[in-house]
């Protein structure tokens, strides 16, 4: 899952990367809302996180913004504790939830995680899937019982799919779960973490879908006897 995050203080920027990271998320960062509206005019993201005050003025105006354009991603506001208006005015544009600064990262994880079942209508944080079952709240995965030990892009590109469980995924959006802004990608980077997964699985779950990309085969198609 793909994160914006727009802030400019570096120091609580980079904790909440290095958090949501070691959580199994990708966080690409920038600093404006001028940034942050170029970026989602390129780039597709899963959340967005925005700090209130920002060096080119308040968010509130920009959510608003985004809101109107049909942005469907939720959008959490971190905000000083002080800044009730603030916060009001914020939910009142189309922000989803709130954090007041300071705050345990554990929190922000577990409000996203809330964030993304609402949207998804789910009522907990198991992903399951012919046989793999994926719990977000724990980070645990598994393949019929077995626990499974995936690399950090291995969990990215898995939960991808199991988010979406009936969709073509391209190779592009892949890599943009995957890297983001990360950059220099192999051209072959993401068959070989598919590669990977289906050695950990069962060959059959993620099948190619020429010239489209790729999607999770249908429950009755996966041999569960692999
Ligand atoms: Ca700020």
């Amino acid at each position: 899952m793909r994160i914006l995050l727009v802030e400019d203080d570096e120091l609580i920027a980079a904790g909440i990367i290095s958090g949501l990271t070691q959580h199994g998320y990708h966080v690409d960062h920038c600093v404006t809302g001028k940034q942050a509206e170029a970026a989602l005019r390129s780039d597709q993201f899963q959340l967005l996180i925005f700090d209130l005050g920002l060096p080119d003025g308040l968010a509130i105006p920009v959510i608003q913004r985004l809101k109107q354009q049909g942005l469907s991603a939720p959008i959490l506001v971190l905000t000083a504790w002080d800044q009730i208006d603030r916060k009001v005015a914020a939910l009142d544009a189309g922000a989803d939830d709130y954090m007041v600064k300071p705050f345990d990262l554990r929190e922000l994880e577990a409000r996203i995680r809330v964030l993304v079942r609402r949207q998804q209508a789910r009522t907990d944080d198991v992903l399951n899937y012919a046989g793999v079952s994926m719990d977000l709240a724990q980070q645990s995965v598994s393949y019929q019982g077995q626990a499974l030990v995936l690399t950090r892009r291995e969990w990215l590109l898995l939960k991808e799919f199991l988010l979406n469980p009936k969709r073509i995924l391209s190779r592009e959006r892949l890599e943009s779960v995957c890297y983001g802004w990360d950059g220099d990608i192999e051209s072959n980077t993401i068959e070989v973490h598919i590669h990977h997964l289906r050695k950990k699985t069962t060959k059959d779950l993620i099948r190619n879908v020429r010239g489209m990309g790729y999607m999770l085969a249908a429950e009755s198609e996966v041999d569960d006897a692999n």
